[in-house]
């Protein structure tokens, strides 16, 4: 469904309703699918990804006009497929009734908390990794047996006409459906009274996500962006955090949610360390312009964004180191900047591309103090080994999720939650964490025989006594 097949905002609107009402009356007619429904759903997942592998690169390719596709196997199929191997397999555990415990008062008795379907699910998702943030949250959404509506983005058009195409050939419309469309389908698409929304985008849109669930009192999971940082810390060697900070900032060129946007380096070892991140990207990638191993930035405006916010940071007398020159073929060039002026943009807004600005401090307090100036972010990333250095970092700035000398590498933890926090969002996914996201943890109470409880009835009279002490 988009708008620009003509028919205007009335018929969008008719087409969102009648996909999202069939959904609904599946989900109250057969309102707990058993594990043997859900594992079908699941495979069904899997077959549609493994199958369609070559036309869902391809169609990445085309929508960023280059993206590798190692890059889209390594980064995307191998995670989802990871996931949904994870949660094929801890299903009936998850599924299982939960015993709780009950004060004496209570006894005998018993309660538990049964993990029950909220129905359906509502994913907008962005253009960045398509797949993965289309299906990732769609994994767990019917482990917990729900059904599904999907929104991707526009931004990624051909993958996105892909995904509703195989959506449909893989699952009933009243299972799971796809619907396509611009800013408009997404603003109508969030006004559906959804059992659950989830939302991966920008902070920006996260808000507006979140006001317009407001009305129907959906609940929201958004998984937003934000400047998250990296912390070499003194004692650690800098060849070794160069490798991590490659693979965290260049691959896709930088626009990954939980890149390191920034590093803090010790003022002694921030020039070094540029070098040497520009010596590794140079070996990585030693003609960006024309390495079809180093993915474009997906549109003009993104890329007319980063060159201008380089040249900002340039003419305010950043220093600003660069692979190949000036971009093209939609690339930008990977870019190391040393001393960018406070206010920039640079230091200010989500980069969210190759540009990676360098920022000396003097001790830790220094370091932490400039992150926590900031919005909470999404990732967080120490290196050292040193312990006190480390638990000083842990305790002093807060985030998402941390990977401990490396990068990214917590997202791939299936056993980890993985979400925001503040301004990077709120509520996590992944695992038996997604299981319970997109589950009711509903509480069941059954008093045993000669219960006290059973004789308890108005008049009280000095009954509290019992209980008061
Ligand atoms: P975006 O917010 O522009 O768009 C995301 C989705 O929201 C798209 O499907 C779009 O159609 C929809 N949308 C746009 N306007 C809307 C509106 N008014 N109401 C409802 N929906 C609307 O984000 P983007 O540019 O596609 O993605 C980049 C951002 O996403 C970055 O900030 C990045 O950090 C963040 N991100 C976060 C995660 C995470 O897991 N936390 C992952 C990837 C990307």
């Amino acid at each position: 469904m988009r708008p620009e097949d003509g028919g205007g905002n009335d018929r969008v609107q008719d087409e969102l309703t009648e996909a999202f009402a069939s959904l609904r009356a599946a989900s109250r007619r057969d309102r707990i699918p058993d594990a043997e429904t859900r594992k079908r759903r699941l495979s069904a997942l899997k077959r549609l990804v493994i199958e369609s592998r070559d036309e869902i690169a391809a169609a990445i390719d085309a929508d960023f006009g280059g993206r590798a596709r190692a890059e889209t196997e390594l980064m995307e199929i191998v995670p989802l497929l990871t996931a949904l191997r994870h949660a094929s397999r801890s299903l009936r555990r998850w599924m299982r009734d939960e015993r709780r415990p009950v004060a004496l008062t209570f006894q005998p008795s018993r309660a538990w908390v049964r993990h029950e379907p909220l129905g359906v699910i509502g994913i907008l998702s962005p253009w960045n990794y398509p797949l993965l943030l289309a299906l990732g949250p769609l994994v767990d959404a019917l482990a917990a047996g729900n059904r599904a509506l999907i929104k991707p983005s526009e931004l990624s058009p051909e993958f996105s006409r892909l995904l509703a195409r195989l959506v449909s050939a893989h699952f009933q419309p009243d299972e799971v459906a796809v619907v396509t469309g611009g800013v408009e389908v997404a603003q109508a698409f969030a006004a559906l009274p959804f059992d659950h929304l989830f939302f991966t985008g920008s902070t920006e849109v996260g808000r507006k996500v979140m006001a317009a669930a407001a009305p129907n009192l959906t609940p929201v999971t958004l998984e937003l962006g934000g400047k998250s940082p990296a912390i070499i810390a003194p004692d650690y060697p800098l060849e070794k955090a160069v490798r991590s900070l490659l693979l965290g900032k260049f691959t896709n060129a930088g626009q990954t949610c939980i890149a390191p946007d920034y590093v803090l380096a010790p003022a002694e070892k921030a020039e070094a360390l540029a070098r040497e991140i520009l010596a590794s990207v140079q070996r990585a990638y030693p003609d960006p312009q024309t390495d079809a191993q180093f993915t474009n930035v997906i549109t003009a405006r993104h890329r007319e964004r980063l060159v201008a916010a380089i040249d900002a940071a340039r003419d305010a007398g950043a220093t600003i180191l660069q692979v190949g020159g000036a971009g093209q073929n939609g690339k930008v060039p990977p870019t190391v900047v040393l001393n960018a002026p406070e206010g920039s943009l640079l230091l200010t807004e989500e980069i969210f591309g190759p540009v990676l600005p360098i920022i000396a401090y003097r001790d830790l307090d220094e370091a932490l103090a400039f992150i926590n100036a900031r919005s909470r972010p999404l990732a967080l990333y120490a290196f050292t080994n040193d312990r006190a250095a480390r638990a000083k970092i842990l305790d002093g700035a807060i985030s998402g999720g941390v990977t401990l000398n490396g990068t990214l590498l917590h997202i791939a933890q299936d056993g980890l939650p993985f979400g925001g926090v503040g301004d990077s969002g709120m509520g996590a996914y992944h695992g038996r964490d997604g299981f319970r996201r997109f589950s009711h943890a509903r509480a069941v109470y059954k008093p045993g025989f000669l219960n006290a409880f059973e004789h308890m009835g108005p008049p009280f009279g000095r009954l509290a006594d019992l209980a008061i002490r």
